[in-house]
Order: C-alpha cells, then sequence, then structure tokens
C-alpha cells in the first residue's frame, strides 16, 4: 500500500490504478471485483481494519466485500439507497433495473450525508448510483470520489478525467450534478474509482466545467 496522505493509503493493483480499493485509517474502501480478494488480502494482512464501506454497489467496487467482511469480521457500511442492492448482490442499472454484482452481504450501517467514516465527512453524490457516498477530509482537502468522475477509462487505461459512461449511470444528469459539487470543493487529492490519483486541482475542475448539463 502506498500512504497518498496522512492515513490514506492506496492498495497496488496490476494493472495500476485500474480497479482502485483504499484503506482510510482503519477503514477499507471499496473492495474491487471478485478477482480482486487475493491482492486486497494480501495488502491488507497485519493491518488493523474495523470496518468497510463502499462507495457504490457495482460490481467492481463490492465484489469482494462479502468475503472480506467475513474473513476480516468487519461491519460493512455503504450510502442508504444503496443498500438494498448490496443486500440483495445486485445493482442497480439503466431504468432502476436490478442487475447481479456481487455476493449479498448484510449492510450493518446506512450512510447518510455528514456521517463521518475514519474523519472524513461523507457526501451523498447519486446519479453513478442512487446512493453513491464520497469521501471528503476538509483540513488537507483530500476527495475519494468513486465513480462520480474516472480518473482515466477503465477500459482501455488511458485517456483523461472524464464523467463514467452515461449508459453505465442510472441517472447521469444526476451524477454530473454530484461531479460540480466535487468540483466546487476544489479538492487537492483526488482518489479515484478508477485511475491514478491527481493532486492537480485545476485539472480536475477543468474536466467537471466541460460537462454537459
Ligand atoms: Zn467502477
Amino acid at each position: 500500500m502506498l500512504e497518498l496522505a496522512q492515513g490514506v493509503w492506496h492498495l497496488a493493483g496490476t494493472p495500476a490504478n485500474a480497479i482502485n480499493v483504499y484503506v482510510l485509517d482503519d477503514v477499507l474502501i471499496d473492495a474491487g471485483t471478485a478477482l480482486d480478494h487475493g491482492r486486497i488480502a494480501r495488502q491488507l494482512s497485519g493491518v488493523t481494519i474495523r470496518a468497510h464501506a463502499l462507495t457504490h454497489a457495482d460490481f467492481d467496487h463490492y465484489g469482494s466485500s462479502h468475503r472480506l467482511c467475513e474473513e476480516l469480521e468487519i461491519p460493512l457500511w455503504c450510502g442508504a439507497a444503496d443498500v438494498q442492492a448490496v443486500e440483495a448482490g445486485k445493482m442497480v442499472g439503466k431504468g432502476g433495473l436490478m442487475v447481479p454484482a456481487a455476493k449479498a452481504h448484510r449492510v450493518d450501517r446506512a450512510l447518510a450525508e455528514g456521517n463521518e467514516v475514519a474523519g472524513f465527512t461523507v457526501l451523498s453524490t447519486p446519479g453513478h448510483s442512487p446512493g453513491h457516498a464520497s469521501y471528503w477530509r476538509e483540513s488537507d482537502r483530500v476527495l475519494v470520489c468513486g465513480d462520480v468522475m474516472w480518473g482515466q477509462n477503465p477500459f482501455i487505461l488511458s485517456g483523461g478525467i472524464r464523467e463514467p459512461f452515461p449508459m453505465l449511470s442510472p441517472d447521469p444528469r444526476l451524477n454530473r450534478e454530484s461531479a460540480r459539487r466535487l468540483a466546487a470543493l476544489e479538492p487537492a487529492l483526488v482518489c479515484f474509482g478508477h485511475g491514478p490519483p491527481l493532486r492537480d486541482t485545476e485539472r480536475f475542475v477543468a474536466a467537471v466545467s466541460r460537462l454537459p448539463s
């Protein structure tokens, strides 16, 4: 794991930055796909983890959550509007259609706007999923933004900062509103769900400003 800021750790992956998993203090944020279990478990060995929180209920963000929560005996937390999907092992697609995503797991805490997680404030940032949560630490302006914006196209592992493909968001317009809200914070460090960590506030703000309304 690489420490990006105080108490903010980025787990290594292959390819690097393709599917991101973070540790904030003692909270695991996201858990990749089912295939990411091994690399996550290895890197968490010897690390104290007390809870697991999600940015959102997609197959590539909670794919290993069930296994890791069982093995580490830790509670699972996610945005309130994503609880139903996680507990059904599903994700919300176009038109609100629920499609299979990962192994179902009971959610122990439904996160809401303003809650505190590992010294970060939960921001409700819906659009890419109904209960998408971002994590914001005002003191050093660190933002974990999940898939509100992508740091790169996760399918070709290149390209610039962009919104997720609109076809992959149940409500792309709402997601853009969430993105504008995050850009207005002018984060000093952005930790994406996909793509390398970004320390260039202007690039993030500019990418969001180019989004269609
Ligand atoms: Zn994703």
